[in-house]
């Protein structure tokens, strides 16, 4: 079992307050678990000591990696709310009631996944350190998951993955997100697990190899061309997504380029498109494969610069390009930005697509964009305190043990949050269209829009679009814009294209 002192090792920097809420909410929530016992018949309490450890191995505060300690103490061992609020304070209960309550919400199968989904962010939508606590919690019940009876194993998997490891995504946590999958994977499809697993083995050691000696080519190009302080990192795609991908390619693993990637980490953003333009000098690279993230990031946030190239001896490699701050957001995502010293980290990252759920945490602090930088702004902060409406009208229906109503008051009455066919998130205004959508991915995917299905259903391109509603686009190269199409396309964005692609037919 995890003790308090290898929790206190991986909180790096926390102050004297910190360390001693830590120590006492660990003896408090040991004394309150202790006849308490898993599946495994090991003490409870170790699971809490645990998700204690993984939030602090995240780069949590003290406040969270206590709740993370108590995070069970209301539910299962009928401590009372006034108990919490009385040892540890306000926001340390509001913390814990609220991990109780998205424990509370039943997973009920797939064609209740987006309501499942919606709920989860609402539940969460104050506070993003509720959905991190968790993520932590489901992430050290996946790794003792055989532990579980049979009957209550394959529900608990099959919910990781379309609840727990889509949200991962979306909040851009790669790391936990393919530790969720990959776990949960083998309990909910065992039949295709062992397939993908022994296709992978087959596979990944004469790709490792190959890496190898890319790197070593590339070695000496950077060195020569004064690319300083890279590093390499060689990974191999995770399970549960090279069994998708293999899905969307009708089984041919040799179209999948992505089973081992290189990544080729580098100081600066200048740094990573002189390694592209190196990379691509020695290694043939393959049309239209060429990706910058880092201009345009992926909705979840996701930088980087991809290249997909010939590596020489018949193979095709993908290389990806970032810098260290990249790297750590695409590995570690939300969690990058609740981080112990508030804004002791300005990376150059813009915005990006986290900006409204970022908003949502309290005292962060927005990163400075690279433009903000170099006028010499000072660091950039959200607009502090003052809640907005829509959340004020949140909090009058918190006791509402089902947040059914919570719906109705929700913050997605000004904006939809919609999903691509792969669970990309795309934030729309209301009432935006299957065009909207369109542009929003793409510009040339709105220009050449042939068609358009919500949730696997033909749709009139003028629909309105909802929360959660799977969206996606058909395109045909002789399709083009139609002037109708301004009589109810929202974003700016996709008006504008709409009106270029009309005059360029006249
Ligand atoms: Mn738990």
């Amino acid at each position: 079992m995890r003790g308090v002192k290898e929790i206190l090792q991986k909180m790096s920097g926390a102050g004297k307050d910190d360390i001693a809420l830590v120590e006492k909410a660990y003896a408090f929530a040991e004394e309150a678990h202790k006849d308490h016992t898993r599946f495994s018949g090991e003490p409870y309490f170790g699971h809490l000591a645990e998700t204690a450890y993984l939030l602090a191995e995240l780069g949590m505060s003290g406040k969270v990696v206590a709740a993370g300690l108590l995070h069970d103490c209301i539910e299962d061992v009928g401590v009372a709310p006034s108990t919490i609020e009385r040892e540890f304070g306000k926001e340390i209960l509001f913390l814990v009631e609220g991990v109780t309550k998205l424990g509370r919400l039943k997973y009920r199968g797939a064609e209740r996944h987006r309501e499942s989904l919606r709920k989860l962010l609402v539940a969460t939508g104050k506070d993003a350190r509720v959905l991190i606590i968790k993520m932590m919690d489901r992430l050290h019940n996946m790794r003792t998951l055989s532990h579980v009876p049979e009957a209550k194993r394959k529900r608990i998997a099959l919910e990781t993955l379309e609840i727990y490891a889509a949200i991962a995504h979306r909040l851009g946590m790669g790391l936990v997100r393919r530790e969720l999958e990959d776990l949960a994977f083998e309990y909910a499809m065992p039949k295709e697990y062992q397939e993908t697993k022994k296709l992978m083995a087959e596979r990944s050691r004469t790709t490792l190899e190959r890496l190898k000696k890319m790197v070593n080519t590339l070695r000496k190009e950077f060195a020569q061309n004064g690319i300083k302080g890279f590093k390499t990192d060689s990974r191999v795609k995770g399970l549960y997504s090279l069994y998708r991908k293999l899905a969307r390619k009708e089984g041919d693993i040799e179209k999948i380029y992505d089973i081992a990637a290189l990544r080729i980490i580098v100081p600066t953003v200048e740094d990573c498109y002189r390694a592209l333009g190196l990379v691509n000098n020695v290694y043939q690279p393959l049309p239209n494969k060429i990706k910058d993230y880092i201009a345009f990031p992926k909705p979840n946030g996701y930088q980087s610069l991809h290249t997909t190239v010939f590596s020489g001896d018949g193979s095709i490699v993908e290389v990806q390009i970032r810098t260290p701050e990249m790297h750590e957001e695409a590995e570690r995502g939300i969690a990058a930005h609740v981080e112990y010293k508030e804004g002791a980290k300005q990376t150059g990252r813009s915005g990006g697509s986290f900006d409204w759920i970022k908003s949502l945490i309290p005292g962060f602090a927005r990163r400075t964009t690279i433009e903000e930088k170099k006028n010499g702004a000072p660091a950039a902060q959200y607009a502090p305190a003052s809640t907005p409406s829509w959340l004020a009208d949140l909090e009058n229906t918190e006791e509402d043990p089902e947040l059914e109503t919570t719906l109705k008051t929700d913050l997605f009455n000004r904006r939809v949050f919609v999903f691509t066919p792969t669970g990309d998130v795309v934030d729309l205004p209301a009432e935006s269209s299957p065009v909207d959508f369109a542009y929003a991915i793409h510009s040339d995917i709105g220009d050449h829009i042939f068609g358009a299905k919500v949730n696997g259903k033909m749709v009139p391109l003028d629909t309105h679009l909802h929360n959660g509603d799977i969206v996606e686009i058909q395109t045909k190269k002789t399709a083009k814009p139609k002037s109708k199409w301004l009589d109810f396309a929202k974003t700016t964005l996709a008006r504008r294209h709409i009106r270029n692609a009309l005059e360029r037919e006249k």
